[in-house]
């Protein structure tokens, strides 16, 4: 699956090259991660013994600044796997115009299998096996599935002792007491929520006139989930891997995470009788949810949501995507011929890079921000970078992700080709593809 992530990936940086200018260098530089370590992390377990994970940590691409990218825990996360996520992070920072290039690590482990000091072992030994690799002005960590500020605190904590001062801007999303950026855990949604804003407006409307369905209801949906019920937009339906609920008069949003946060599962609830006659809220599958007639549908669960098979029979006027990669470019094309507006991973999911930015600056300039310097400074940057986005689309008559795409590569091209092109070098001057 992750070989054919990779080749997705590809397939639309080769779609976008078509519209930009960008030297054949820039383009070779960009088919290839620049660097892959794979290592091995023995970890003493619990009842004595000795087990052996795998590790990974890719480098994609630096010449905008050091790597940057988050760390998952996962019993399917392969090299593959790792580079793809490594590529998309590369793209992300430069659409954002974040000071960064795009890195991604990963350990093949089911963590829900190890125990907190297993865990903690497995963190330290994978930190003391990539020590060389990283750094706050090399490549800096972050969460990602499966991780958290917990686990970032630790990891942060086994660098500093490798490397015998405090070292907190070598990874973010940090607990608020060693460092990390208040806003950041609400960052993903936050950034959401803004370009979800700012972009209504183009097609004529408002929260109060606007249904919205959200696949995922974790950290990135369910805080998006409640952003968008207390701005007046009507959430219909959102779900998790359990399946979903559905009221066609919008769903009560903070009753659904509250029950969620105790019970673990949405449909909970209402699988009580008498809350579900009382709140007449259906059941749905998660392929229901994906096919119900809204304004704007939100995937923000996981990879490869909609594909060729369902995208046919998708109604929702509007996709913007949360997860990482929940389109798949078959579907792409298909929502394209439809005419739904596809505003892209790379964009609508940067808030939680572009406050993990914001960390790293805070750690190096040891100047902490309030929450609301925090949140201003997201939402003028993200929506800056939509508008621009917007823009590229508008004018080329090309769909949003390919927009996206283009915007990224100028910056990455502009990049690479400052270190001088091949044409630079043989006729003097910098020669551009097209
Ligand atoms: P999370 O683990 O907090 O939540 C994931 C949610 O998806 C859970 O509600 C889970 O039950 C649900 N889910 C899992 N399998 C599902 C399925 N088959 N169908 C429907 N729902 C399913 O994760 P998160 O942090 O909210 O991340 C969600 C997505 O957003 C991921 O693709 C992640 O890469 C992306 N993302 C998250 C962040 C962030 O800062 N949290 C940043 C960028 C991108």
């Amino acid at each position: 699956m992750m070989d054919s992530l990779l080749a997705d990936a590809s397939q639309r940086l080769e779609q976008a090259l078509k519209y930009t200018f960008i030297s054949e260098d820039a383009i070779e530089s960009l088919k290839f991660p620049q660097t892959s370590l794979s290592v091995s992390i023995p970890v003493r377990m619990d009842d004595g013994s000795l087990q052996v994970f795998q590790g990974y940590r890719v480098r994609y691409d630096d010449t905008r600044g050091p790597g940057k990218g988050g760390v998952r825990y996962h019993p399917s996360v392969t090299m593959d796997e790792v580079q793809s996520l490594a590529f998309w992070m590369t793209f992300k920072c430069a659409a954002l115009g974040l000071p960064f290039g795009g890195a991604k690590g990963g350990i093949t482990v089911n963590p829900k299998a190890l125990s907190r000091m297993e865990l903690e072992r497995l963190s330290r030994g994978y930190i003391d096996a990539i020590a060389d690799f990283i750094g706050p002005d090399v490549d800096i960590l972050a969460p990602d599935v499966y991780t958290n500020s917990m686990i970032m605190g630790w990891m942060m904590d086994q660098y500093s002792i490798i490397k015998r001062h405090i070292c907190p801007a070598v990874v973010t999303g940090k607990p608020i007491s060693m460092g990390g950026s208040v806003g950041r855990e609400a960052a993903t949604a936050m950034g959401a929520f803004y370009v979800i804003q700012a972009m209504l407006p183009k097609f004529d409307k408002d929260p109060e006139s606007t249904t919205v369905a959200i696949q995922g209801f974790g950290n990135a949906g369910g805080i998006l989930a409640e952003l968008l019920y207390h701005k007046g937009y009507k959430v219909v339906a959102v779900s998790d891997s359990q399946g979903g609920v559905y009221s066609k008069n919008g769903l009560d949003i903070p009753s659904v995470r509250r029950t969620k946060e105790a019970t673990r599962d949405v449909r909970a609830p209402y699988c009580d009788s008498s809350v579900c006659e009382i709140s007449n809220q259906e059941i749905l599958t998660n392929e229901e949810l994906l096919k119900l007639d809204v304004d704007i549908l939100v995937p923000a669960a996981l990879e490869n949501q909609i594909t060729a098979a369902n995208a046919p029979y998708i109604q929702a006027k509007l996709v913007f995507e949360v997860a990482n990669g929940p389109t798949t470019s078959a579907a792409d094309k298909i929502l394209d011929e439809k005419g739904i507006y596809v505003f892209p991973d790379i964009l609508v999911n940067a808030g939680g890079v572009t406050v993990s930015y914001f960390e790293w600056v805070q750690n190096r300039s040891g100047l902490y921000w309030t929450l609301d310097e925090v949140n201003q400074k997201l939402q003028s940057r993200i929506i800056e970078e939509a508008d621009r986005i917007w823009t590229i689309s508008q004018e080329n008559a090309i769909p949003l992700r390919t927009a996206a795409y283009v915007h990224a590569i100028s910056r990455l091209g502009e990049a690479i080709s400052a270190k001088g092109t091949r044409d630079y070098y043989l006729n003097g001057r910098g020669k551009s593809r097209n």
